[in-house]
């Protein structure tokens, strides 16, 4: 079974009365029943308003796929949960950011970068192209499918340049975005997906829900995580493999120089 985790901001399904019409439940349960529909998922869910947000370690350690929307709290997230979660990513732990999660600090911490784009909320048709066709994240998808309303996210999406493009959007007014991007930061994978507005009934749309249990399955970590074995130890190596002569000086010998 892949442990996914779908974090939930929680703050429109509870103060505005037509997010709140689309997703009585939050938009996180709409989002873990999705995945929930695939035998080899097992979704639970985490929100903003839970002591440590609901992600304390022993959380993030059994967690295989953490899936992530925010909007409006992005900077209510405290910064040790997001220093924790992305030392689970470089552990090993796939990360999936959704939609308005282009702003969260955990994925501007990954980019390294901006993340900014244009946007327009005027609930207008959205065509998303599969543009790497035969990719596991866009396996059972039509050429190109449609959301009837969604919010305009128009390039330039100011990120880094990524490992694939799994899917390009198309807008009724004119713009185009990238709204599949796969990276990978340490031993993570991260797919950022952009639709997701929380005006509008997106995640009930039946080929959303199958892009989401198809990028958790490619998130699922390739080789059992393990909290104690970080992916990418910081360690001396005293002894080389092969003879070599030793040329000082050995500024590092004790480690406490400060410079390792
Ligand atoms: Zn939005």
């Amino acid at each position: 079974m892949i442990r996914a985790v779908v974090w939930g901001e929680n703050v429109h399904e509870r103060t505005n009365e037509t997010v709140a019409s689309i997703y009585p439940a939050g938009m996180h349960n709409c989002i873990a029943a999705a995945l929930n529909e695939d035998p080899a998922i097992e979704a639970t869910t985490a929100t903003l308003q839970e002591r440590e947000h609901g992600l304390p370690q022993s959380r993030l350690d059994r967690t295989d796929v953490l899936l992530w929307w925010g909007h409006a709290a992005h900077g209510k997230v405290s910064d040790d949960v997001v220093e924790r979660v992305a030392d689970a990513v470089w552990g090993g732990m796939g990360l999936i950011l959704l939609h308005s999660a282009h702003f969260s600090k955990i994925f501007k911490k990954l980019m390294g970068t901006p993340c900014s784009l244009t946007w327009r909320e005027a609930g207008e048709r959205e065509r998303i192209w599969v543009t790497t066709p035969g990719h596991p994240i866009a396996e059972g998808l039509p050429d190109y499918f449609e959301l009837e309303h969604e919010e305009m996210y128009g390039e330039p999406f100011s990120v880094p340049e990524p490992l694939e493009t799994v899917f390009v959007s198309w807008f009724e007014g004119g713009e185009v975005f990238r709204s599949g991007l796969t990276y990978r930061r340490g031993a993570g994978s991260v797919f950022y997906f952009r639709p997701g507005h929380e005006a509008y009934p997106t995640y009930h749309d039946a080929n959303i829900r199958l892009v989401l249990r198809n990028a958790v399955k490619w998130a699922n970590p390739r080789t059992t995580r393990n909290a104690d074995v970080h992916a990418a130890p910081n360690r001396a190596v005293e002894t080389a493999l092969e003879p070599i002569e030793e040329r000082g000086p050995k500024l590092h010998a004790d480690g406490e120089d400060g410079l390792r």
